[in-house]
């Protein structure tokens, strides 16, 4: 028997994926042609319609180059847990990075045109998501939203080409969903900071070149924030192995034993945990969609399948519990393209609470899983093959899940929003908000 991946030109291709793709063109007008991914059925509803010119451009125009050029990749680089850098030159030309920050070279999309490009790319592929929501939404946001000008100068116009790449280092080993109690300690020195302590999870952190870091500052015991170059003596980053998600994404632990920080890399704009807050609320917008693009994606995939394999003579489509399942899917996505959209546009419109941008991320999340599993379901054995793509997705799920805080915090943020009452502590320690 023969084993292929979709890129191995050489190899035999899944017979799926030999297919020419259905011409759902007359129900879909807004499908792609023909490539190894399915066109996009899943905007049943039609919100292309809600959206600016501008932002149906940058959704084509990233779905076309996703579809087209990463799509054939990533399966291959998913199984052996590796980043495909040849690919970022690709991405940068999408001209996504630096999402909605103006100026400095950085793209200045709306918040919405952000949010729909973080979709078209999960769509195909959730890590490089991923890598561009932590460079982008993450890394540069919080050098935009709290770096002095000469920062923002220096550093902003070669992520947003992606010719510098960065992570965003929060979580600790001891302190994740419990991050603003963390132990890494910044002391001031002469001319500069003198960083002590331990990261995890971080992605992108194996290569980046810019490392931002928060540590706790042992004059003030607040949070603050720093740019750490990649070579600064002091500082090692080993890559975690093993992850059953997300597994482009190149994920680390970071360890800094005195590693010296020059003044002018401390971020002077992030004084406290709830300074990082600013970040996060555009960020959770951002990862609320990750998860409705994945499951855009997987109803695509399942779509196209249904129709294509036949089982008792007849196509899989054509069975009730199969199209039971597949419009229960369908149904999800169109509420949760609702949500979103709704999230983006309360933050444009400077209403958007951290409890709104939590109930989107958990709601939306939640869903995703949902359909995530019925798509596993119907494609039957090939629901567990990484090269039919669903499989890939379903993990991939499992660490959004998780990150940017989990399901359960997310629901204790929007929780203490409207009862006042904050219950992330045992019941002995808590107190009314
Ligand atoms: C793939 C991946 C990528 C990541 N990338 C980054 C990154 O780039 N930068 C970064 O800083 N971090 C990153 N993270 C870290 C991520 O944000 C944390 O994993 C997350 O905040 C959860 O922390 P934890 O894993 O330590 O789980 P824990 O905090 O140990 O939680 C374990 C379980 O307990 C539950 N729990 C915890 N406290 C409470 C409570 N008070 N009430 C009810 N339930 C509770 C949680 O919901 C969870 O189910 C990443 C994580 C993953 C898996």
């Amino acid at each position: 028997m023969t084993r292929s991946n979709p890129d191995d030109k050489n190899g035999k291709m899944p017979s799926y994926f030999n297919l020419p793709p259905l011409d759902v063109s007359l129900a879909f007008p807004q499908a792609t042609p023909a490539s190894t991914f399915p066109p996009c059925a899943s905007d049943y509803f039609q919100y292309d319609d809600l959206l600016k010119p501008e932002e149906k451009a940058i959704r084509l125009k990233v779905r076309a180059c996703m579809e087209k050029e990463i799509a054939p990749i990533m399966t291959k680089y998913w199984e052996k847990a590796e980043f495909p850098f040849h690919a970022i030159p690709k991405l940068a030309e999408l001209g996504i990075s630096g999402g909605t920050i103006k100026g400095y070279g950085c793209p200045g999309l709306s918040i919405t045109g952000s949010a729909i490009a973080t979709a078209e790319v999960a769509r195909v592929d959730a890590s490089c998501s991923t890598f561009i929501l932590v460079h982008s939404s993450l890394a540069m946001l919080t050098i935009a939203l709290c770096g002095s000008e000469a920062q923002k100068q220096k550093y902003l116009p070669s992520l947003a080409q992606l010719k510098t790449i960065a992570c965003w280092a929060l979580t600790e080993p001891d302190y994740g969903s419990d991050a603003s109690a963390l132990k890494t300690i910044a002391t001031k020195v002469e001319g500069g900071w003198i960083l002590e302590g331990q990261k995890r999870w971080i992605g992108n952190s194996t290569f980046a070149d810019l490392l931002v870091i928060f540590a706790r500052n042992t004059s003030t015991n607040q949070i603050n924030g720093y740019i750490v170059k990649k070579d600064a003596p002091g500082l090692t980053v080993t890559k975690i192995e093993n992850k059953i998600g997300l597994r482009i994404v190149q994920n680390g632990d970071i360890v800094m034993k005195k590693v010296f920080v020059p003044d002018e890399d401390r971020i002077e704009g992030v004084n406290s945990f709830q300074d990082t807050n600013k970040v996060l609320a555009v960020s959770r917008v951002m990862v609320a969609w990750q998860p409705i693009g994945i499951s855009m994606g997987i109803y695509d995939m399942c779509h196209r399948y249904l129709k294509e394999r036949k089982q008792f003579g007849a196509p899989l489509a054509s069975f009730q519990i199969n199209q039971q399942k597949l419009v229960q899917m369908l149904s999800n996505v169109q509420a949760m393209i609702l949500v979103g959209w709704r999230l983006c546009k309360l933050y444009e419109s400077g209403k958007m609470t951290p409890g709104h941008a939590s109930l989107g991320k958990s709601w939306i999340t939640l869903r995703a899983r949902e359909t995530a599993a019925l798509g596993r379901e119907l494609l039957g054995g090939n629901g567990i093959l990484s090269d039919f793509l669903v499989a890939k997705a379903f993990c991939d799920l499992e660490p959004i899940y998780t990150y940017e805080g989990t399901y359960e915090i997310n629901t204790l943020v929007t929780g203490r929003e409207v009862t006042g009452f904050a219950s992330f502590k045992p019941a002995t320690q808590r107190s009314k908000m």
